[in-house]
């Protein structure tokens, strides 16, 4: 594995192997990987000839500074089980790399489907991610990139970045993997204590809940919605910031369910932000 952190090693590499009709299989991260990533890693090696990782906290898509310096970060670790997944090149640039300080490129601008839900509540976060994404597509210039469905709504803005952009990149949608017990994993659940993990278990079983109506037949949106929220107002631990049932590829509200919907929470334990989703037909 040849871990770099220059966008001139990184295009030599690329460069070589697509010009021996290779293929490049790309999973961007901000590291403190765990199984979830694996995932993304290991379907990465169905796409492409090399799988490239990236590693990169990236600032500009924190909207809150704190959650920013509180992110967690193990560089050393993480380079081990890239290498542990058959990961090929690890990018893994220090910010000047990835925004110079001489930079002439346009602002990004947002696809109608960033505005809803975290649009909402985290403003400026897809600015963030779209920028970083978009730059790094263009440093690593991949054939297929890997994202997860725990970020559901990334994997839409990144998918109309893509179109709008005219990125001549494939999208693949990654399931989203769970602890043994429900929980999604995710680098934020580190912060949590033994405690947190197990209050952040709510999640998962609200989300349970939804399919279960939805299963027997409801339809109405807002009463999914309802219960969600008042089964989530009784766990303890639990500070729910929004549920929402919309259209799983507008994202917008609707009031009956008649098309493929997405029930998406986001919620507070121990004070670190949280965040699930399901599908619903
Ligand atoms: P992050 O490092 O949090 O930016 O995540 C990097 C990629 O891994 C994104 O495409 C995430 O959606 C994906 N990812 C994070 N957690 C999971 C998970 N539990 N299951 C599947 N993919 C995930």
């Amino acid at each position: 594995m040849k871990q770099v952190t220059t966008s001139l090693e990184i295009n030599e590499a690329v460069s070589k192997a697509r010009l021996q009709g290779q293929k490049i299989a790309f999973v961007p991260t901000m590291g403190s990987l765990h199984a979830g990533h694996i995932t993304l890693m290991r379907e990465a090696r169905q796409h492409g000839d090399i799988v490239v990782v990236s590693i990169f906290v990236n600032p500009t898509q924190f909207n809150d500074p704190k959650d920013f310096e509180k992110y967690p970060r193990e560089l050393e670790k993480d380079l081990e089980k890239c290498r542990l997944a058959g990961v090929d090149i690890v990018f893994t640039p220090e910010r000047k790399e990835m925004y110079p300080v001489c930079d002439m490129r346009t602002p990004p601008t947002l696809p109608a489907v960033a505005l809803p839900l975290e649009g909402q509540f985290r403003p400026g976060h897809f600015l963030g991610v779209i920028d970083v994404v978009s730059r790094l597509f263009q440093i690593v210039q991949p054939h297929a990139a890997l994202f997860g469905m725990k970020d559901y709504q990334q994997v839409r803005v990144i998918e109309d970045m893509v179109k709008e952009r005219g990125f001549d990149v494939q999208i693949i949608r990654v399931p989203t993997m769970r602890t043994k017990e429900g929980l999604a994993m995710s680098s934020r659940n580190s912060r949590l204590s033994e405690e947190g993990l197990e209050q952040a278990l709510a999640l998962q079983k609200a989300l349970k809940a939804a399919q279960f109506l939805y299963d027997k037949g409801e339809r109405d949106a807002k009463a999914i919605e309802d219960k969600i929220r008042s089964g989530l107002a009784r766990q303890e631990g639990i500070q729910l910031e929004y549920v929402a049932v919309v259209d799983a590829d507008t994202l917008l509200p609707i009031s009956k369910i008649e098309k493929p919907a997405l029930v998406a929470l986001a919620a507070f334990v121990e004070g670190v932000r949280l965040i699930d989703n399901c599908l619903l037909g």
